[in-house]
């Protein structure tokens, strides 16, 4: 039995993370849906030492393996993940500036960084400034709102890679940046990022701040579970109008229903489960394959199996 694959990676972790290493840990806490089942393995890492312990234990044992940050983008499936889960601690919230850069840790809230921005009169990351992420979780996922996205102030990525169990610089150009995606893999982890601001004038960066957190209030479901845009906008669409079109303000699957504030949301009112998700997504996808032809494209990134 020990060199089963799940024995041989606890192990393995054991070693190296003792009590930090959890089993069966319930990750529905660590998401902004609230929703799904546990880790089979679950670390928060501190330092390099115990990033190469996860790349070792999960290449010796061929486990699956993701990493999450603020877990604002996910959907996780009520079976949970059979493989090792990973989270970057608090040593990984960290920021630095020189000159007009800021430095910071992949843990770093987006949030945080912008504030970081707005103490230091460093304009260009106003966008961020509610958008409820990591700092490795929005470069992965090129983030944005407001018309701009990450990828316009990224210059370098710091990036773990699991299989060369060692970290490398990315420079932003090379690391595929397009809408809400990059080409950063899926066994790599962003445990650091430059972006690059420019000066500006506090009251002015404030005030783009305020009104990027009002218009949110506005028109998002934020008292309700839910993983902000469940869809990518088709080019030249939005989901969210495609979606009302299809009558989708209407439907529910189980407790998961459309947002009435915004179409392209998704909330999960109480004893939701992943599933009840997944089958909403499915039928708003295929209404709107039907009346318009276009596939949507989910932009959530669903972990384990659903389905
Ligand atoms: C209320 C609400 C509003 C939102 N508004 C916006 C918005 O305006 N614009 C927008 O773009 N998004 C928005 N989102 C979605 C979400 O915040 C972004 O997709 C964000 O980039 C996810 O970051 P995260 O740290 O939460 O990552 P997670 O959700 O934890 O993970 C998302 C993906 O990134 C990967 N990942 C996470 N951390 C790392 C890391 N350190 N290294 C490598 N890969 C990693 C995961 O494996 C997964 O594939 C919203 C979500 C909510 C709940």
């Amino acid at each position: 039995m020990g060199d089963e694959p799940l024995p041989r990676a606890e192990r393995m972790l054991r070693e190296v993370f003792g009590r930090r290493l959890a089993v069966d840990f319930p990750l529905a806490p660590l998401t902004s849906f609230r929703l799904g089942g546990p880790a089979a393995l679950y670390v928060e890492a501190e330092s390099g030492d115990d990033l190469v312990a996860v790349a070792r234990a999960v290449r010796a044992s061929g486990l699956p393996f993701v990493v999450i940050g603020k877990g604002s983008n996910v959907l996780v499936s009520d079976g949970g993940f059979p493989g090792v889960v990973l989270r970057l601690g608090k040593s990984f919230r960290w920021a630095a500036r020189d000159g007009d850069r800021l430095s910071a840790g992949g843990a770093m809230p987006l949030p945080a960084l912008a504030g970081v921005a707005l103490s230091h009169s460093l304009a260009g990351l106003e966008f961020g400034v509610a958008i409820p992420a990591s700092l490795g979780g929005s470069v992965r996922m090129n983030a944005g709102a407001h018309g701009r996205s990450l990828d316009e102030v990224v210059e370098r990525v710091e990036l773990f890679d699991l299989d060369a169990e060692s970290t490398h610089e990315v420079p932003a150009g090379r690391a595929g940046f397009r809408y809400r995606d990059s080409d950063l893999p899926e066994r790599g982890v962003v445990v650091g990022a430059t972006v690059r601001l420019q000066s500006g004038d506090p009251v002015e960066i404030r005030r783009l701040m305020d009104e990027a957190r009002e218009w949110r209030r506005a028109t998002q479901p934020l008292a309700e579970p839910n993983c902000g845009s469940v869809f990518t906008n088709p080019p030249g669409d939005h989901a969210a109008r495609l979606i009302e079109a299809v009558g989708g303000k209407e439907l529910s699957v189980g407790a998961a229903r459309v947002s009435v504030k915004h179409a392209n949301f998704i909330v999960a009112g109480p004893g939701a489960t992943a599933a009840d998700v997944y089958r909403l997504m499915s039928e708003l996808r295929s209404r709107v394959h039907d009346r318009f032809g276009v596939e949507l494209e989910p932009e959530v990134r669903v972990i384990g199996e659903i389905g």
